[in-house]
């Protein structure tokens, strides 16, 4: 300042150049009066630089609500450093608050000692509320993106994730922090990592939105299902990306195949029922048909059941088509198919099995119910036998009606040639 009154420095190059920055420029004594303002700061307060040559703030600021101006200005002047920060100034002249960004930092005289200090301050109210605006979106967005019952992530193609919601972070063990940034095979098992590109790597191949059942097993060895949407998501100069919404089906998929076994079974026995056998029978009759493999169809009848039911009762008659169906499943394979086909009637369809291994294994089974004992709350025990018909397919059955009604007429034969017996046709 060399002694030279602030006028000078107005109407100097230096001041020209100070007066056309988009700053507010100032310097103050060290009693806190203005020395020094540019144009800017003028034009902020509404006055000439006389009238605010040697004022102090008190005339322009509301001090009380402007708490860090005057934090700040005393950091500078007694401490002699220098200070950065934002500002929160409640401005007089136009009754309103402004965000300054401010440097500040203390003026020397010729002895070292603090005379005292200049700043320079930016107003940033516009960006601090747009700033504010974005952080308070984030937020509401983070806040329902963490509380919906969702899965929800975004990685890019270098496998890379850009963002995972609270729901992940539990998933994987991991808090979101820990996890974006990284790569999917840093915070999953490589198995597990490489299990979920593979669907990636079709998103960003097709460029398609890809939905996706996936089952994985817990270290309970729980199946957890899942059905995940995979969407494809671009910004321009960054690598492709994609958004994933996965969501926990597992309570629907179980009901699903609760009620799938349901339609399939009948109550009483747990035997699949009429409706699932003659589905399974038509798809093993094309099968054995294409392949030209032999197939064999028994059908059990209980003998007598009506008189069972008249002497035990309805109950009793009930045990015994359960201990009668639990005695023929412990005589087939994995692959056979028994149904109960109707009151005290059940089929074994046995794919891939000659009449002679049948009948070997119709004659056990005619033995075993025959050797049955049934007991319950009711007097004495049950003792039954079955009638048993069987055949094999023939080139000539083009359907596997055909099959079912000779099976049935064999049966049929069985008890009018005193039950009791194996019949074949
Ligand atoms: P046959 O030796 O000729 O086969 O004589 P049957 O008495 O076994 O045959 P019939 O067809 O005359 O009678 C079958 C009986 O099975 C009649 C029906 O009331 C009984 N029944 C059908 N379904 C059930 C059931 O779910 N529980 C019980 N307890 N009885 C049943
Ligand atoms: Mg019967
Ligand atoms: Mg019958």
């Amino acid at each position: 300042m060399s002694g030279k009154s602030p006028h000078h420095i107005d109407d100097s190059i230096l001041g020209q150049i100070l007066n056309s920055v988009d700053a507010y420029i100032y310097t103050k004594d060290i009693a806190g009066k203005y020395t020094y303002a540019n144009q800017a700061v003028l034009e902020l307060f509404d006055k000439s630089l006389a009238e605010i040559i040697g004022c102090d703030d008190s005339h322009f600021f509301d001090l009380a609500l402007s708490a860090e101006l005057t934090e700040n200005d005393q950091q500078v002047i007694k401490k002699a450093i220098r200070v950065e920060g934002e500002e929160y100034n409640f401005i007089k002249n136009i009754q309103a608050v402004r965000i300054f960004k401010t440097v500040k930092k203390p003026l020397f005289d010729a002895q070292g000692n603090v005379s005292g200090m200049c700043g320079v301050s930016t107003d940033i109210t516009s960006e601090k509320k747009l700033q504010e605006q974005v952080n308070e979106q984030a937020y509401l967005l983070d806040t329902i993106l963490n509380n919906i019952d969702a899965h929800i992530y975004m990685k890019n193609n270098e496998r890379t994730f850009m963002y995972v919601n609270s729901k992940v972070a539990e998933l994987f063990g991991e808090s979101a922090k820990n996890i974006i940034g990284k790569k999917d095979y840093d915070v999953l098992p490589q198995a597990i990592a490489d299990h979920f590109y593979q669907s990636d790597k079709e998103v960003f191949a097709s460029n398609q939105k890809q939905v996706i059942d996936e089952t994985v097993i817990d270290e309970n060895n729980i199946a957890h299902h899942y059905i995940s949407t995979k969407i494809p998501f671009s910004q321009p100069g960054k690598p492709p990306a994609l958004i994933g919404f996965s969501s926990d089906v597992t309570e629907l998929y179980n009901l699903k195949e609760q009620f799938k076994k349901l339609a399939n079974t009948d109550s009483l026995t747990n035997l699949y029922n009429r409706r699932f056998f003659t589905k399974q029978a038509h798809k093993e009759f094309q099968r054995a048909k294409r392949y030209s493999q032999v197939m064999t169809l028994i059908s059990v009848d209980i003998d007598h059941f009506k008189m069972i039911n008249d002497k035990y009762g309805h109950p009793a008659g009930d045990k015994v088509l359960i201990d009668v169906s639990a005695c023929l499943s412990q005589n087939l394979r994995e692959s056979d198919v028994l149904a109960r086909i109707g009151g005290e009637e059940f089929s074994i369809l046995l794919p891939e099995t000659s009449l002679e291994d049948a009948k070997i294994l119709a004659e056990r089974i005619r033995v075993e119910q025959s050797e049955l004992v049934i007991s319950g709350k009711w007097q004495g025990d049950i003792k039954l036998t079955v009638s048993i018909g069987m055949s094999s397919l023939t080139e000539n059955d083009v359907t596997f009606d055909a099959l079912f009604s000779r099976t049935d007429k064999a049966l049929y034969l069985a008890k009018t040639s005193g039950r009791n017996q194996v019949y074949t046709l």
